[in-house]
């Protein structure tokens, strides 16, 4: 027989422990099992799901540093980073507003928010007072994320794990490493170009490593999902649910592979195959930091060139969120539909805009997408509270709009590399 690869253990373990979980589940529900072991099997799961997302997320940090210098350096002339960088960027925004124009036409054409009724969902927030006017605008949400890119400190923030201004200050810090070897001639600038391009060998293999332990965590974290909730956990909220779903769909097998074919000459389905086990393990953690290390490994395995590779993904990881800038502006218009506001075609417009800048503002952490909504909410005057409304539905759907986040970066590197 032939040994199976990591990505099919992962497969197993996410079917097994579904399996095992939802029959848990139903063997609580009637009473043949008691409540308080499901509970308890349940997280256990958890805490093994924890313990490989926090093994994932400790290599984070040096990997992301390491890969953004080495990344800079690695291009020597400046201005093909210059060309890397605007071309990444312009995939970035270009994918993520085709995903929100995606996720807006279908809240409109689906309106799973029509004719809701409001105390059906947990958390009933009907009392939360309304306001019309966004207490500062779109211009003040552009201000704080552009103020936020530059760190006061930026070992505190690698320490609270506020991604951006690391990344701002490990892109300076290879533009300058760069700058002192060439330009001024330093030896010793040298020395920490060498010492960044050894860190990421290192980090690379201590990831081999870590993802040797995926199939636990993913077994546990489908064991908690499945025992905990059942299935029933999802039935109120479902129109919602599919509207997400569908739209990020659409996006990841239409307009995506459509944009990769075009832009790299690349066949969809076989980059997909190559980028399984990132996908994956997007789709268990929900996080695309935590997967960032697998990711970087697939696109390389699948032949895009490591300096391109090491400076899209990790860049991408956390700015370039399609499937969060869908979704939020798919969760945003579904309230405001729960509510029974009509929100006119500039609004959807603000919706769309903030949507943009909160995805790229979100870390690339379970459930940093929801916490943004606030600033969507803010921006057309509906309550923040409201975001309790779609809080039980949040994992599930976060795992799905990870996996459209990895995909677009994946995407965006071979798209870069093709054009290089
Ligand atoms: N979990 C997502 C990610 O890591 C971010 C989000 O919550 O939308 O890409």
């Amino acid at each position: 027989m032939k040994r199976l690869q990591l990505h099919h253990w992962i497969l197993i373990a996410m079917v097994v422990g579904a399996a095992l979980g939802l029959a848990l589940n139903w063997a609580g529900t009637r009473e043949m099992v008691d409540a308080d072991t499901v509970g308890k099997v349940a997280m256990v799961g958890k805490e093994a799901g924890d313990l490989f997302l926090r093994l994932l997320q400790m290599l984070v940090v040096p990997l992301i540093v390491s890969s953004l210098v080495t990344g800079v350096t690695g291009m020597g002339d400046l201005r093909t980073l210059g060309s890397i960088g605007g071309r990444a960027i312009a995939f970035y925004v270009t994918t993520s507003l085709l995903a929100i124009v995606t996720g807006i036409a279908m809240v409109n054409l689906i309106q799973p928010g029509a004719g809701a009724d409001l105390a059906l969902l947990e958390g009933d927030v009907s009392g939360a007072p309304l306001i019309t006017e966004a207490p500062g605008g779109v211009g003040a949400v552009l201000w704080e994320q552009l103020k936020g890119l530059v760190p006061k400190n930026p070992l505190a923030s690698a320490s609270e794990g506020d991604m951006l201004p690391v990344i701002f200050f490990s892109l300076l810090m290879g533009v300058f490493v760069s700058m002192a070897e060439h330009h001024e001639g330093s030896k010793d600038a040298s020395v920490v170009r060498r010492f960044f391009s050894g860190l990421f060998d290192v980090m690379m293999q201590m990831t081999l490593f870590v993802v040797k332990f995926a199939p636990i965590g993913v077994f546990g974290f489908t064991l908690y999902a499945a025992a905990g909730k059942g299935p029933g956990a999802f039935r109120v909220l479902g129109w919602y649910v599919v509207t997400v779903f569908v739209a990020l769909v659409i996006h990841a097998a239409v307009t995506l592979p459509l944009i990769l074919r075009l832009a790299s000459g690349r066949s969809p389905l076989a980059y997909a195959r190559a980028l399984i086990t990132a996908l994956v393990t997007a789709f268990s953690t929900a996080s695309s930091n935590g997967t960032l290390p697998l990711t970087l490994q697939n696109v390389e395995e699948a032949g895009v060139k490591p300096q391109v590779a090491s400076f899209v993904l990790p860049l991408g990881a956390t700015i370039n969120m399609d499937g969060t800038a869908l979704y939020e502006a798919v969760a945003v218009l579904f309230i405001a539909q729960v509510y029974g506001v009509d929100l006119s075609l500039v609004q959807q417009g603000i919706v769309a805009i903030t949507a943009l800048l909160a995805s790229i503002g979100a870390a690339g952490i379970p459930h940093a997408g929801m916490v943004m909504m606030v600033v969507v909410l803010d921006a057309v005057g509906l309550p923040t509270s409201a975001v309790a409304l779609i809080l039980a539905v949040d994992r599930i759907l976060d795992m799905c709009r990870t996996t459209v986040n990895v995909w677009s970066d994946s995407i965006a590197a071979a798209v870069v590399d093709a054009q290089e």
